[in-house]
């Protein structure tokens, strides 16, 4: 950082007019600045770690249980299915959301938990 060059500077004119004083405050501006420093690198962290938080209660927000294939679905602002369904057991067990992947005919199956979902039998009832 720009900073640690400007102090270093400082510290060496403070040597060079031998002005203890000055010396002394610089050091203490320089230990103040590295605490602020500190404090914002865990701010940073914590904005981050909350940005996540949003966006999981966001994609929980716009996610609907379909009773007909026993999966989750995203949905748009209008309320309309995009995407591909999710697990239902990963996501209420194991809070992950995890896309379902064709498998043979009409049937899907989680790759996570190895769930069959069967597509076709459940459009018969
Ligand atoms: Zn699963």
């Amino acid at each position: 950082m720009a900073f640690y060059e400007s102090f270093k500077d400082a510290i060496s004119l403070a040597r060079e007019y031998k002005n203890s004083d000055l010396y002394e405050k610089i050091l203490e501006l320089q230990a103040q600045t590295n605490e602020l420093e500190e404090e914002s690198i865990q701010k940073s962290k914590i904005i981050v770690k909350k940005n996540e938080e949003i966006k999981k209660l966001k994609f929980k927000e716009n996610l609907v249980y379909d009773k007909k294939y026993n999966c989750y679905y995203s949905t748009n602002e209008d309320n309309e299915i995009i995407g591909q369904p999710y697990c239902a057991r990963c996501w209420e067990k194991e809070d992950v959301a995890i896309h379902l992947m064709n498998s043979v005919n009409d049937y899907k199956i989680c790759p996570e938990c190895d769930t069959n979902y069967d597509f076709k039998k459940k459009d018969l009832y």
